[in-house]
């Protein structure tokens, strides 16, 4: 019987993009909506625990190179976590 390995925190990034939401005005019937816009912040994170916190899409880095700056050995935990049958 084999022991099992420790548990990890495979890298996944992901990318949340922040809205801002507000009641309209009312329309001529009276009935008022909720608006939502885009702020043009993005905050990408990590089941790792590694955040960019929230900064502007054009700062956002390529997701190769978000993994690049977060981890030493990217690649592999890539490699591993699509080879992962949990
Ligand atoms: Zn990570």
């Amino acid at each position: 019987m084999t022991a099992p390995t420790t548990w990890a925190t495979p890298h996944a990034l992901h990318v949340a993009q922040q809205i801002q939401s507000r009641l309209g005005p009312a329309d001529e019937e009276g009935q008022r909506w909720m608006e939502h816009r885009r702020t043009g912040l993005v905050n990408a994170s990590c089941n790792c625990g590694y955040s960019t916190g929230w900064i502007p899409r054009e700062q956002l880095p390529a997701t190769d190179e978000l993994y690049r700056q977060h981890s030493d050995s990217s690649d592999q935990a890539r490699t591993n976590q699509a080879g992962s049958r949990a």
